[in-house]
């Protein structure tokens, strides 16, 4: 099975559960070669609150130098068909990140988070506005039209417009 390994924590509907399951494996295939995909160990946590106050973040969890094994952290603003919306587009966002980090476009140097390598250039992430960066904007310019994919693609209008 080219699928990869998924855990999911957090309290949530059985729903929820069952779609964050579903986008992950969705995401993986629509970003990365099987291969890749099949091989990645992501861990989802679905808590209230970013100490950042952001919707997600992503960590690379081990092996810098070949990332296989991630973290992403959601964190709902609300539980309405709106929530939903930003909830599973944050995933989409977050899921390109690991595909960046996975393909090694986008590397920690020096173990410093404000010195980022992009497609083997350095970039200073303290001296770019946040949107501006390359991997965000990717991440920015994909989520939509990855979420809008997986909601048709699981049939569930219902779910996140009904
Ligand atoms: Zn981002």
């Amino acid at each position: 099975m080219s699928k990869p390994k998924i855990r999911i924590y957090g309290a949530m509907p059985i729903e929820m559960r069952r779609h964050f399951r579903d986008a992950i494996e969705y995401f993986a295939r629509e970003l990365m070669s099987k291969q890749l995909a099949k091989n990645l160990n992501i861990q989802l946590r679905y808590k209230r609150e970013l100490d950042s106050g952001a919707l997600g973040q992503c960590d690379v969890l081990t092996d810098n130098t070949k990332p296989r094994h991630f973290r992403i952290t959601i964190c709902p603003k609300s539980d309405t068909r709106i929530g939903r919306q930003d909830i599973f587009k944050t995933l989409a966002h977050e899921m390109v990140h690991v595909k960046q980090f996975a393909q090694r476009e986008l590397k920690f140097r020096v173990r410093s988070l404000e010195k980022m390598t992009w497609k083997g250039k350095q970039v200073n992430e303290s001296k770019v506005a946040y949107e501006k960066l390359p991997w965000e904007k990717e991440a920015f310019g994909k989520e939509e039209i990855l979420f809008i994919d997986y909601v048709f693609y699981s049939e569930s209008e219902d779910y996140f417009f009904g």
